[in-house]
């Protein structure tokens, strides 16, 4: 009976090996809120090395034909770089995000990195290059450790914990009864969203990229840590391209180009001082902003969230 059991068993755990990495697959698109709606091509090859350029060309897109979200949207961003993506909300920026991590195919148009048209190459070799903090950062149910580990499984602990300190979330971690082993998620530790997105910084900052996507990454968090950690994002994402959708503007003043997005259209671009003189969109906003700085309008640190 134990012959039996013991390949039985064996076996019993290769399948929850598998199937807990399928879990993983499905977790990462139900995370990330999308519907897995893309296919590798059949002779789809994975992604040449190259330095980063990234360049969407008259892009097009609909999640329902009804109704087009980008109409003719391109820009690049030349290998390095970094871009910023600003606009109301409903203008598209995120879809932006999603369309370059491929969760969905563009209906006109293209999207190259380094030259290669992301339809033709495999999905997972195009995500192995991109490192994204999507917009809302929903955790696996398992530990710190683990959600961190996920930028990249081959790196060692230490790597892990330089992360989390760069996303100031080390102090945090290590204040837990478990430390880096307790679990979070719906049946663990209730992290607030500010927490949340530091654990998805330090993920990215892991996986070491070629491209970054950061979509409101620093949204929930006060102006004090956003700081902090635009100091360790700034120092990452040298040499790095980057999309920024940026939230605060004061985090984009320095970039190589910043877009104004419209209803799914380019209204303005260019650099901060350019798009201040041009007294448009962009201007308003800027001003906006600073009126609300001005106020002194206290933005409400989280609750339930550690003094940084
Ligand atoms: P932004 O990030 O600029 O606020 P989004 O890119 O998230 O805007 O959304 C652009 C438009 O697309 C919005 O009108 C939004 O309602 C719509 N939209 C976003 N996601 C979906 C989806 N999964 N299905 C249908 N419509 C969507
Ligand atoms: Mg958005």
């Amino acid at each position: 009976l134990i012959q039996l059991y013991l390949p039985l068993n064996f076996l019993g755990f290769v399948y929850r090996q598998i199937r807990q990495s399928l879990t993983d697959m499905e977790q990462m698109f139900s995370l990330l809120r999308v519907d897995r709606e893309v296919a590798d091509e059949p002779d789809a090859t994975d992604m040449q090395p190259g330095g980063g350029e990234v360049v969407f060309e008259d892009v097009h897109f609909a999640y329902d034909v009804r109704r087009e979200v980008l109409k003719g949207v391109s820009f690049s961003i030349p290998a390095g770089n970094t871009v910023a993506v600003v606009g109301s909300s409903g203008a598209g920026k995120s879809t932006l995000s999603r369309l370059l991590y491929r969760f969905y195919d563009i209906t006109a148009g293209a999207i190259r990195i380094d030259g290669q048209d992301i339809r033709h190459v495999r999905q997972t070799s195009l995500r192995q290059n991109i490192g994204i903090v999507p917009q809302d950062t929903v955790l696996f149910n398992d530990t710190i450790f683990y959600n961190i580990l996920y930028g990249r499984p081959d790196a060692t602990p230490a790597e892990v914990e330089n992360a989390a300190k760069l996303a100031r979330i080390h102090d945090f971690i290590i204040q837990q009864p478990d430390g880096y082993q307790t679990k979070v998620g719906e049946r663990g530790l209730k992290l607030s969203g500010g927490e949340k997105q530091r654990v998805a910084i330090a993920r990215v900052i892991l996986k070491r990229a070629r491209v970054l996507i950061f979509d409101e990454a620093t949204s929930a968090l006060d102006t004090k840590t956003e700081k902090a950690i635009q100091e360790s994002l700034d120092q990452v994402s040298t040499g790095v391209t980057t999309l920024i959708i940026a939230h605060r503007l004061s985090t984009i003043v320095n970039s190589d180009e910043i877009i104004v997005l419209e209803d799914g259209q380019v209204a303005e671009r260019g650099r901060h001082a350019d798009l201040l003189a041009l007294n448009g969109v962009y201007s308003r906003m800027w001003a906006q902003q600073l009126e609300a700085r001005e106020q002194d309008t206290p933005e409400a640190p989280e609750a339930g969230q550690e003094p940084a």
